[in-house]
């Protein structure tokens, strides 16, 4: 076999996927090196997994509501194992489709674990492969932070193999995986605590948005623990015990969720020996064009440390091959104004900064915020609160930001983050006919601005 490709995509997760596809589209000569699945985290552990168990969440959650709506339906459980199995059979699919894929477009998969020997050189299990252009994108793996006890604990690599439901889980962390988990498993009848080192869930977000998450976590009687610093894991004999750094326990848990955070996979890549330029933690920096400090050798998706989302690997490893290989010198991905979702329940949508970020330009703000019960639950004694927030600046008013909380947000968000992005103002959307009866009506239809300082 030649060893020598135009480029190589080393892991074939989102973004590896994502550069190496549109490669070969430009006729180019490419492998992906990859030790494990075709798909990467979130084929396999991530999104998709993930969406597969809200959605569970969701039909769970509907069956408790239905009869109040007149509709005889009673959730008599959740058979673990049906969904598990129903779940891994969707991603094998996709898994074939993607096994397939990279055969017909003669890209070249080689299975293992890619070590650079040089600028132009890497190594998997003795074999050496070399190219014009080598693309790092091995991505991330869950945290685990070491405390005594640290292995009493799964993460979400973990969650995804758990084979049956757990009845009282503690899960480590406040942030998008531990929220979203977090929701999962109480929807579907765990009884679920949340600690985490923050004073408030979704710490990165707009306060708003943490503070009705909580709320809607809450009353779906999550137990909350913040700020709480977990200092040791033990097992004892009513179960798992969580304790914080002074001693205070938390007990009788049967499975502990670390989601504290996610760590880049540089370690074994030695890019020491290409001269490639690491953080202390692992994350490997780039200019806007996805270089690396090497001519030659580019980084993107989750171990660039920026916005770490499938579509932002998608989309950066694509504008990469079209700049390398389809004469669009200037062609890169612009990072403003991502588009972001937390599955929680009811899920969050945000993109544009929050109403702090946009104080901090010194220019006018303008916030327009609501908070209401969704007709959804008409019928309903109890939902979940909705909120949404616009944040404006300047005297046109531009619409810089959007952060909402409430069932369709997800959906929502998409058509709403195109018009930030071509610089919509607060006119345009007061422009814009309402659709009637719909939560969304809300963010053309907000009146009364908060008073500006
Ligand atoms: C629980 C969870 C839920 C998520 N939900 C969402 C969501 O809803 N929406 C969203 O947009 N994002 C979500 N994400 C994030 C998303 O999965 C990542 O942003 C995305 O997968 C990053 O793509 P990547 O190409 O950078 O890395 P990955 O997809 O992680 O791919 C990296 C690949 O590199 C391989 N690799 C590692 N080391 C080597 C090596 N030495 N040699 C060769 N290959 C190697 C790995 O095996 C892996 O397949 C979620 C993540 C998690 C953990």
């Amino acid at each position: 076999m030649d060893n020598h490709f135009d480029l190589i995509a080393i892991g074939g997760g989102s973004g590896g996927l994502a550069v190496a596809e549109k490669a070969a589209a430009f006729g180019q000569r490419v492998a992906i090196i990859e030790p494990n699945k075709l798909g990467g985290t979130c084929v396999n552990v991530g999104c998709v997994p993930k969406k597969v168990m809200w959605y569970a969440a969701n039909l769970a959650a509907g069956a408790r509501d239905a009869r109040d709506y007149g509709v005889l339906a009673d959730l008599e459980g959740v058979d673990w194992k049906a969904l598990v199995s129903g779940r891994e059979g969707f991603i094998a699919g996709i898994l074939d489709y993607w096994n397939g894929y990279v055969a017909g477009e003669g890209i070249t998969l080689i299975n293992g674990r890619a070590r650079f020997v040089d600028a132009r050189t890497v190594e998997v299990d003795g074999t050496r492969y070399t190219a014009e252009h080598i693309v790092v994108a091995t991505g991330g793996r869950p945290v685990v932070p070491p405390v005594p006890g640290s292995e009493l604990g799964i993460t979400s690599d973990g969650f995804f193999q758990l084979q049956q439901q757990p009845k009282r889980v503690c899960v480590v962390g406040g942030g998008y995986i531990g929220v979203e988990l977090a929701g999962v498993l109480r929807a579907l009848g765990s009884e679920v605590t949340v600690v985490a080192l923050e004073g408030r869930v979704l710490e990165t977000f707009d306060p708003m948005v943490s503070e009705t998450v909580a709320h809607n976590m809450a009353q779906e009687g999550i137990a909350m623990h913040l700020p709480f610093a977990v200092g040791s894991l033990e097992r004892r004999d009513d179960g798992i015990a969580v304790i914080d750094r002074d001693g205070q326990a938390l007990t009788g848990f049967d499975t502990v969720l670390w989601a504290v955070g996610r760590a880049p996979n540089t370690r074994e890549l030695n890019l020491e020996a290409a001269g490639v330029e690491v953080q202390p933690n692992g994350i490997v920096p780039t200019d806007a064009y996805q270089n690396t400090n090497v001519p030659g050798i580019y980084a993107l998706g989750d171990i660039t440390g920026r916005a770490p989302l499938t579509p932002v690997a998608i989309a950066a490893g694509r504008r990469l091959a079209e700049r390398l290989f389809d004469n669009q010198p200037e062609r890169r991905l612009d990072y403003d104004n991502i588009p972001t979702v937390v599955f929680a329940h009811p899920p969050v949508g945000s993109v544009g900064m929050t109403e702090a970020q946009a104080r901090d330009t010194g220019e006018r703000v303008t916030v327009y915020q609501t908070q209401f019960q969704p007709m959804r639950y008409a019928l309903n004694r109890h939902g979940p609160r909705t909120a949404m927030k616009l944040v404006c600046t300047g005297d046109n008013e531009r619409v810089v930001g959007i952060h909402m909380v409430g069932d369709g947000v997800d959906e929502m968000l998409q058509g709403f983050a195109v018009a930030v992005k071509m610089g919509a103002t607060k006119a345009d959307f007061d422009n814009t006919v309402a659709i009637h009866p719909v939560s969304a009506e809300e963010l053309v239809t907000l009146k009364e601005p908060n008073a500006d300082e």
